[in-house]
Parts: C-alpha cells; sequence; structure tokens
C-alpha cells in the first residue's frame, strides 16, 4: 500500500471532496482551507515534482487548474480572484510529495499572502542569472 496521503485519496482509501477529475488529474478539497473552496488539483500517478510530470500529465493537471478556477469564479459570490500555488521540495514547503497546485479563491483583504518582494537587482546580476539558465535549458 502507498503511503502518500494523496495517492490513498485517489485510491478512495481516505475519503475526500472531489471537485473534478480527468484521466490524468483530479481536484479535491483541501481539508485545511486557507479560504472556503480552496482546491488541490494533483496528477493520478505519484511524481513528487511537477519537473517530473510528462508532457500529457503537466498539461492535463494545468487544464484542470483552469477548469477549476472557472468553476471557483461562477460558484462562489465572494471569489473576486485566486492565488495559485504550488510548493516544490520541503526548501518551497512542500509537505506533501505528490505533486499538487493550491488553487485558492481570493477576496479584497483575506489576509492569505506569501510572497516577499526581494531588493531590486541589477542589471549585470540579471543578465548572468539569465544566463545561467538559458545555457542549462540549451543543453540537450
Ligand atoms: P503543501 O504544504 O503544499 O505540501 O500542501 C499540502 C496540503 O495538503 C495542505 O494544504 C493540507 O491541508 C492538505 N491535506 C493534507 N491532508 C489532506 C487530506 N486528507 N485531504 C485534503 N487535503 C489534505
Ligand atoms: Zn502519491
Amino acid at each position: 500500500m502507498c503511503v502518500c496521503i494523496f495517492c490513498q485519496i485517489l485510491s478512495h482509501q481516505i475519503p475526500s471532496i472531489r471537485i473534478a477529475e480527468s484521466d490524468r488529474a483530479v481536484a479535491f478539497l483541501d481539508i485545511r482551507p486557507v479560504n472556503p473552496g480552496h482546491v488541490l488539483v494533483v496528477p493520478r500517478r505519484h511524481v513528487a515534482s511537477f519537473t517530473e510530470l510528462e508532457d500529457v500529465e503537466g498539461d492535463q493537471v494545468f487544464d484542470l487548474v483552469r477548469r477549476v478556477g472557472r468553476g471557483l469564479k461562477a460558484a462562489l459570490p465572494g471569489c473576486e480572484g485566486i492565488s495559485l500555488s504550488l510548493a516544490d521540495g520541503e526548501a518551497a514547503g512542500q509537505e506533501v510529495p505528490h505533486v499538487h497546485f493550491h488553487v485558492i479563491p481570493r477576496s479584497t483583504g483575506d489576509g492569505f499572502g506569501w510572497r516577499r518582494f526581494g531588493e531590486q537587482a541589477g542589471r549585470e546580476t540579471l543578465e548572468a542569472t539569465g544566463a545561467l539558465i538559458r545555457q542549462s535549458l540549451e543543453s540537450p
């Protein structure tokens, strides 16, 4: 038996409130919602990192995120906006090692926030960082 809590939800060993599903992705309610209607969208296959998703899984996960987003805006009168969040790795705060997008309904002044603005970087620093990442993307 897989010990991953989301795999257990997907195989119905643990109950969840399902919202929507497709061949490769499932959406269900987060048990500790930041705001009412906080949804998690996960691939059916156990994959820890979004960087390991197959193309079709990535496509279907994000398709479902968009579908859920449309549903939240239509269903929840107080939903003025949506925050998407994906923690990849422990350093980023990932608690459950199964890829999941948080789709969080937002309203003005709801107090939720995760973004910290850094100091403005110099042009040379940005150029060097950009070159480093571009090189790694270009190498086969
Ligand atoms: P993260 O910290 O990004 O890994 O998020 C894990 C999320 O999973 C948290 O928001 C939890 O509230 C949620 N969670 C944990 N157990 C369950 C469960 N049984 N059903 C629904 N959501 C869960
Ligand atoms: Zn899993």
